[in-house]
C-alpha cells in the first residue's frame, strides 16, 4: 500500500498517520519531522529548512524532493509507505511521480483531510507534541493523562514554535496558494479520496481504512 495524505495543516494528517502505519506495517514519512530532526542537530540541510519553516514558508522543492527520493529507496518501503505533508506542490507531485515509476510501483490513494480554517486554528495552536517518540496531543481534544508528559513513553511534551497564531496564517495560506490545486492533479488520477476530519479521532481512523479496502468511493 503507497499512500499520501494530504490536507491544510491540522487536518489530522500525523494523528492519523500514526495509527494507519501500524495497521499496515509500512514507514511513515514525514517531511516535515525530517526538517524538525535534521533541524534539531543542526546539520546543514537543518540550518536551511529552518530559515523557511520558521516562517511558515514551504521549503524549496529541491531540498525537499532530495529528501523523499533518498528515504524511498530505503529497505523498509518495500512493502509499502505512507508520505505525510509529501508532496505539497505540483513539481513535488511530479517528480514524486517519477520516483514511484523509476520503483515500478504506483501511489494507490491520495487522501484528503477535510476540516474547516476556524477549527485547524485551534487544533494547531493547542497541539502538543513528545520531545521523545513525537506523538501528537492536544490540550483540549487528544490530552494526555498527565499534563505535559507523554502517555506512550512518559516523555515531555512541548509546542511547535510555528504553532502560534500569526505562523499558522501564513502556513494555512501556503497550502491555499501551493498545495491545494493538488487535489485537482489527484482527483484526475483516480486516486484521490476526501474523508471529513473534523469528527472524532476514531471515526477519521475507520473511515480511512474504509478507504483504503476499497469499500468506499
Ligand atoms: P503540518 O503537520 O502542520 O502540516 P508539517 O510538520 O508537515 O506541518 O510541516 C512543517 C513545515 O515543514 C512546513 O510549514 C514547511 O516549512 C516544511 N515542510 C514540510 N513538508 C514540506 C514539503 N513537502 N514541501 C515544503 N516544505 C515542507
Ligand atoms: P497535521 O499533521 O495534519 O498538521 P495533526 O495530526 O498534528 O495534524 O493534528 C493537529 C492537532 O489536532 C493535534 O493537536 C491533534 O491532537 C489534534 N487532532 C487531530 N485529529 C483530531 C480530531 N479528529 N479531532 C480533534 N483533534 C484532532
Ligand atoms: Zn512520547
Amino acid at each position: 500500500m503507497n499512500i499520501i495524505f494530504m490536507g491544510p495543516p491540522g487536518a489530522g494528517k500525523g494523528t492519523q498517520a500514526e495509527r494507519i502505519v501500524e495497521y499496515y506495517n509500512i514507514p511513515h514519512i514525514s517531511t516535515g519531522d525530517a526538517f524538525r530532526a535534521a533541524m534539531k542537530q543542526g546539520t546543514p540541510l537543518g540550518i536551511e529548512a529552518k530559515r523557511y519553516v520558521d516562517q511558515g514558508l514551504l521549503v524549496p522543492d529541491e531540498i525537499t524532493i532530495g529528501i523523499v527520493r533518498e528515504r524511498l529507496q530505503e529497505q523498509d518501503c518495500e512493502p509499502g509507505f505512507l508520505l505525510d505533508g509529501f508532496p505539497r506542490t505540483i513539481s513535488q507531485a511530479e517528480a514524486l511521480s517519477g520516483i514511484v515509476q523509476a520503483m515500478n510501483r504506483k501511489i494507490d490513494f491520495c487522501i484528503d483531510l477535510l476540516v474547516d480554517r476556524n477549527l485547524l486554528l485551534a487544533r494547531l495552536t493547542g497541539r502538543r507534541i513528545c520531545k521523545s517518540c513525537g506523538a501528537t496531543y492536544h490540550v483540549m481534544f487528544n490530552s494526555p493523562k498527565e499534563e505535559g508528559i507523554c502517555d506512550k513513553c512518559s516523555g515531555e511534551l512541548y509546542q511547535r514554535s510555528d504553532d502560534t497564531e500569526e505562523k499558522v496564517g501564513t502556513r494555512l495560506d501556503e497550502y491555499l496558494n501551493k498545495t491545494a490545486p493538488l487535489l485537482d492533479y489527484y482527483r484526475t488520477k483516480g486516486i484521490l479520496r476526501q474523508v471529513n476530519g473534523e469528527q472524532d479521532i476514531d471515526v477519521v481512523s475507520a473511515n480511512i481504512q474504509s478507504v483504503l479496502r476499497g469499500l468506499t468511493e
